[in-house]
């Protein structure tokens, strides 16, 4: 599934493929992904200009003066900039074709991404309620610790969940408890102020580091220009049960927390 460093790998590769860029057309082959595609969408953006792309947790923002096409890459989307007139492959839903003959192109073979508009100034109701971005300075171990006060449930599924950091998935989860030292089992009520400046630092060093990888591809993830990414050589703890533990002499144990894996060193997180 792609999580937040394939969102922001895909948002860097589109940004000078399509900015500045004039909608010409929009083709809908298949409205029923997660939600429809609002059968108005062609009418609304062609003829616009494309001012920016943005993202907000795994969302992406394709900015026009009306307001913006919100993208989603669900379960196994990807999105591509192609030749125009190329041939349309299997599970290419919308094209958005673009005044230099070149058209962007949302694939995605389990439907459960997104291509929905949202009016200028006007938040769509799934993009309120969001909590921090990792990335920006408004993310810190202070609002973690805040955040977690009283709460019975384990750490990972706690900075899983939107409401406390959006866009740490379930293999930057794992990957950023093993960082800072921190069992997946630990109630995150009863972490200290001090381990959750620790686990914030992780967070922002793991997704960090995956972007500069250009993300992780465990199943079908592709960049825009159809590479995989490579952070998947980087992990430390994620798909690697039984495996050595890369720091201390530990093996590393797969449990199941929230119906999701999750791989830690029970040796050197504690
Ligand atoms: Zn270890």
């Amino acid at each position: 599934m792609p999580e937040l460093p394939e969102v922001e790998t895909t948002r860097r590769g589109l940004e000078p493929l399509i900015v500045g860029r004039k909608i010409v057309a929009t083709k809908i082959h298949q409205k029923q992904l997660r939600w429809e595609i609002p059968s108005h969408l062609p009418k609304t953006i062609n003829g616009h200009k494309i001012n920016s792309i943005t993202r907000r947790a795994k969302y992406l923002l394709v900015n026009l003066s009306n307001g913006s096409v919100v993208m989603h890459l669900g379960m196994s989307g990807s999105i591509s900039v192609v030749p125009s007139g190329a041939k349309l492959k299997k599970h290419q839903h919308l094209e958005i074709e673009l005044d230099n003959n070149t058209t962007m192109r949302l694939h995605d073979p389990r439907r459960f991404g997104a291509a929905l508009w949202q009016k200028q100034n006007e938040t769509l109701n799934l993009l309120k309620n969001l909590g921090p971005e990792p990335l920006n300075d408004e993310f810190s171990g202070d609002i973690l610790y805040k955040f977690s006060r009283g709460k019975k449930q384990n750490i990972k599924t706690f900075i899983m969940d939107n409401a406390n950091v959006v866009g740490v998935g379930n293999i930057y989860a794992s990957e950023s408890l093993f960082v800072a030292g921190i069992s997946p089992k630990r109630a995150s009520g009863n972490v200290s102020k001090k381990r959750y400046q620790k686990l914030t630092r992780s967070i922002i060093d793991v997704l960090t580091r995956a972007i500069e990888k250009g993300g992780t591809t465990i199943n079908d993830f592709k960049t825009v220009d159809g590479q995989p990414g490579y952070f998947s050589q980087s992990l430390s703890v994620y798909n690697r049960k039984d495996m050595p533990c890369k720091r201390c002499d530990g093996t590393i144990k797969k449990i199941i927390q929230n119906q999701r894996a999750s791989y830690y060193c029970p040796k050197c997180q504690r």
